[in-house]
C-alpha cells in the first residue's frame, strides 16, 4: 500500500510548521500550576480578549473543557440537553455519565442545529419525577452536523431561553474560529450568549496540544478545581501554550483557505456519478457514497491505496476534511484521485 500523500481525514493530523517550532522552542516557562507561566498567562489573555470573558483556563483537550464545564455546571441526575450528533454526546466515553453523573437529552437538528422551540419544550417541568434540566450545549461549528454554522439568531433564543430557566449555557466552540472566518462574525459575539466557551488549538488552528475554555472569574475558579481533579493541571505548559499563541496570531486568517479547498472539493465531488455532497459551509465537508453501492470503510480503503485517506462513518457517509497541511493542489490532486477509484467501481 502507498503511503498516504494527501489525509482529508481530520484537521487534527495537522503538524507543527517550522515557524511554530521557532517560536515553541523560544516560549518562556513555569509552574502553571502556581500560574506562574508566561507563555500559559499570555495564552489565557488573548483567549480572554478574544472571547470577552473575565477569565480563561489552558486545558490538554477540547474533551477535557467539556467535561470539565459539563462538572461545574451539573450535578448528579441532572440532565444536559444537545443535538443527537454532539460530540460530547458520542465520542467522549460518556464522560457526563462517568464523570458528573449527568444524562443527556438529545434534540433532532437539522444539520446539528436545533431551534429554541426544541430547546424550550425539552426543559423538563419542575416535578420530583424528572431529572433537573441544568445546562444546554451548542457545537460550533457542528462536527457531524456537517461543519454547519449556528446562526447567531437560534443561539441568541436559545440562550434567552436559557437565562428565563436558570440553565448554564455552554458552547463547545472546537471549531468556532471557522464559524468566525466564515460569517465576519466576531468570537465575543457568538461568547456573549454563553456561561462556558472553549475553542480547540489542535484542530484547524494547527497547533500539536491544547485547547482553552473562558467564562465568569467564579465559574474558572471552579473549573480550576476539576482541572486538578480530572489531571490536567500542568507544569511547564508553556511549551504546548506557545503553539497555541502562535496559532491564534498566525493561523486564524488563513482558515478561509481551507474553506476554499472544501469547496473545490465539493463541487468536483458532486461532479462524479455515485457520489452525493452535502452542503459545505467550513472546512468540514460529508459526502454519501451509496450511488456507488460500496460503505464508506471500502470507498476509503480503496483510496488509501492510492495515497489519499478520509474518513467513513459507519454505513456509507463519509467526511472530508480540509486544514493547514492540504494544499489547493493536493485537493485537486485527490479529487482526481477519487473519481478514479469512484470510475473503477462504476465499471
Ligand atoms: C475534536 C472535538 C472535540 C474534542 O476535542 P479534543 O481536543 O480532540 O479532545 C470536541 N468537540 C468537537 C465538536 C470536536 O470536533
Amino acid at each position: 500500500m502507498e503511503a498516504i500523500r494527501i489525509d482529508l481525514c481530520s484537521d487534527t493530523i495537522t503538524r507543527p510548521t517550522p515557524e511554530m517550532r521557532k517560536f515553541i522552542s523560544s516560549a518562556e516557562v513555569g509552574d502553571e500550576q502556581k500560574k506562574e507561566d508566561p507563555t500559559v498567562n499570555r495564552l489565557v489573555e488573548m483567549v480572554c480578549e478574544l472571547l470577552d470573558k473575565e477569565d480563561a483556563l489552558f486545558l490538554p483537550s477540547g474533551t477535557m473543557c467539556n467535561q470539565v464545564a459539563i462538572r461545574v455546571h451539573c450535578s448528579h441526575g441532572d440532565e444536559i440537553v444537545m443535538d443527537k450528533t454532539a460530540h460530547t454526546r458520542h465520542y467522549e466515553t460518556g464522560g457526563p455519565a462517568a464523570l458528573t453523573g449527568a444524562s443527556t437529552y438529545t434534540l433532532e437538528g437539522e444539520r446539528g442545529i436545533f431551534s429554541a422551540d426544541q430547546f424550550e419544550a425539552a426543559i423538563r417541568p419542575d416535578n420530583n419525577h424528572f431529572p433537573r434540566t441544568r445546562m444546554v450545549l451548542i457545537e460550533q461549528t457542528s462536527n457531524m452536523g456537517g461543519g454547519s454554522i449556528w446562526p447567531l439568531e437560534t443561539i441568541r433564543g436559545i440562550s434567552q431561553t436559557a437565562v428565563k430557566h436558570g440553565i448554564a449555557r455552554h458552547m463547545d466552540g472546537a471549531r468556532l474560529l471557522n464559524a468566525v472566518i466564515a460569517t465576519g462574525i466576531p468570537a465575543r459575539e457568538y461568547a456573549a450568549h454563553f456561561d462556558s466557551i472553549w475553542i480547540d488549538f489542535s484542530k484547524g488552528l494547527g497547533a500539536p496540544v491544547g485547547a482553552a475554555i473562558a467564562g465568569s472569574k467564579e465559574f474558572i475558579k471552579e473549573a480550576w478545581r476539576w482541572k486538578h481533579q480530572f489531571g490536567g493541571a500542568m507544569r511547564q505548559a508553556g511549551i504546548i501554550a506557545a503553539g497555541a499563541v502562535y496559532a491564534l496570531e498566525h493561523h486564524v486568517e488563513r482558515l478561509s483557505e481551507d474553506h476554499e479547498n472544501a469547496r473545490i472539493l465539493a463541487k468536483g465531488l458532486a461532479d462524479i456519478d455515485g457520489i452525493r455532497v452535502e452542503p459545505v459551509e467550513t472546512n468540514l465537508l460529508f459526502f454519501d457514497v451509496s450511488g456507488l453501492g460500496i460503505t464508506g470503510v471500502e470507498f476509503n480503503r480503496m483510496l488509501m491505496a492510492e495515497g489519499v485517506r478520509v474518513s467513513p462513518t459507519p454505513g456509507t457517509r463519509v467526511r472530508a476534511v480540509t486544514h493547514l497541511d492540504v494544499t489547493r493542489s493536493q485537493v485537486e490532486e485527490a479529487l482526481d484521485v477519487i473519481r478514479g477509484v469512484a470510475d473503477d467501481i462504476r465499471t
